[in-house]
């Protein structure tokens, strides 16, 4: 079944999460929910806490529309500043320039264990950042100026309240 997605800023997603230890039956199952949130809100990546639970795992979609998932990521290097339109889905409608990189390095484990490398560039890479920034408890948001940052604070806030009134939340 699909999990809620969880909205800006809750602190689910201010706040770094752990790592995976355990590669078994939960993480598949976790894992599945979470795709399943990401297709039904017709979205290209989602990290974990966005659905509320602290483990360092996310999905991250390919310019073919598939999805993989990374476990424990880590940037190894990036290169070549670009700023780049983004939106997230905790952060409902509101898409604004962020500054990123155009190329990225990671490591990180599959739903197996196993430790694989990839060097992406162009909207992969920008979809990596993105998930990575979010398990390392940070949305972009966090990324653009004090004032643009406030304006979607209030929007989210009032949001967060209409949501609460509709028993969502
Ligand atoms: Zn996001």
């Amino acid at each position: 079944m699909a999990r809620d997605i969880v909205i800006w800023p809750n602190k689910v997603l201010t706040t770094e999460t752990k790592p995976v230890t355990d590669f078994g039956p939960e993480l598949e199952k976790l894992l599945e929910e979470m795709l399943e949130s990401l297709k039904e809100a017709d979205g290209i990546g989602i990290a974990a806490n966005q659905v509320g639970v602290s483990l360092r795992c996310a999905w991250v979609g390919r310019e073919d529309g598939t999805f993989f998932e990374i476990i424990n990521p880590e940037v190894l290097d990036k290169s070549g500043p670009v700023t780049l339109e983004e939106g997230c889905l905790s952060v409902p409608d509101q898409f604004e320039k962020t500054p990123r990189s155009h190329k990225v390095k990671v490591k990180y484990q599959d739903r197996k264990g196993e430790w694989q490398e990839l060097e992406a560039e162009g909207r992969l890479a920008h979809v990596l950042q993105h998930e990575i920034d979010h398990l390392d408890g940070h949305v972009f948001v966090e990324r653009l100026s004090n004032l643009k940052r406030s304006l979607i604070l209030e929007k989210m806030k009032k949001l967060q309240k209409a949501l609460k009134r509709q028993g969502k939340e």
